[in-house]
């Protein structure tokens, strides 16, 4: 984020609202970026507010030890500097110029542990459709450099659990109900095309 400590404040939409039309529409976008992230951005400022002592902590830090917050505010900020975490790296890695297949480093890693980007596809769209609740689905690079996916609840993030997230979908209700209502696996195929592959295979070379 351009702004890396408090007051964090939410960075603008990369795109156009009516850009990614037909696949997430503008209202969807326009409710869960102005309103959804703005809530997070807002909560967890509001949290930090009387802790002076912790607003020198980066937004990944607060992310990845907000265990050691006093009993208080810990899990406000579990929760919100997740939110906002989680909603830049979402928004950020969405595109109306995507790709649609991932190319590089990161296409050879998914055709090593997934066979090929169809099977990459179907597993994801599974694992996603498959977390119960509100939360997150994830492809992350674990220790050994392998990929895999997962799924955390709310808005954990995967660095508690020793990974590295280089892509992530937003399961949430609110990622999606306003224009596919209950239709989650509708909203999982639209959204493979607006993936932005190019940052991803950033993201990927950075470990
Ligand atoms: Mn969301």
């Amino acid at each position: 984020m351009n702004n890396k400590n408090y007051k964090f404040t939410i960075p603008s939409l990369p795109f156009a609202y009516n850009s990614l039309n037909p696949y997430i529409n503008e209202e969807t976008l326009k409710f869960h970026h102005d309103k959804h992230f703005q809530t997070y951005v807002d909560n967890l400022n509001k949290a930090l507010e009387n802790y002076p002592e912790f607003q020198c902590w980066s937004l990944k830090k607060l992310v990845c030890d907000y265990s050691k917050l006093p009993d208080n505010i810990k899990n406000t900020v579990r929760n919100n500097a997740g939110g906002v975490y989680n909603h830049y790296l979402y928004f950020n890695l969405m595109t109306p110029n995507s790709i649609i297949k991932p190319i590089g480093s990161v296409a050879k890693a998914i055709d090593k542990k997934f066979a090929s980007y169809g099977e990459f596809k179907k597993e994801m769209k599974n694992v996603a459709l498959n977390t119960f609740g509100s939360g997150w689905t994830w492809l992350v690079v674990n220790k050994d450099g392998d990929l895999e996916i997962i799924s955390t609840q709310n808005q954990d993030t995967p660095f508690t659990l020793n990974l590295y997230p280089i892509l992530l979908v937003d399961v949430w209700e609110h990622a999606y109900y306003l224009q596919y209502q209950n239709r989650r696996a509708d909203y999982l195929d639209n959204w493979f095309n607006v993936i932005d592959w190019n940052k991803v295979e950033e993201i990927f070379n950075m470990f």
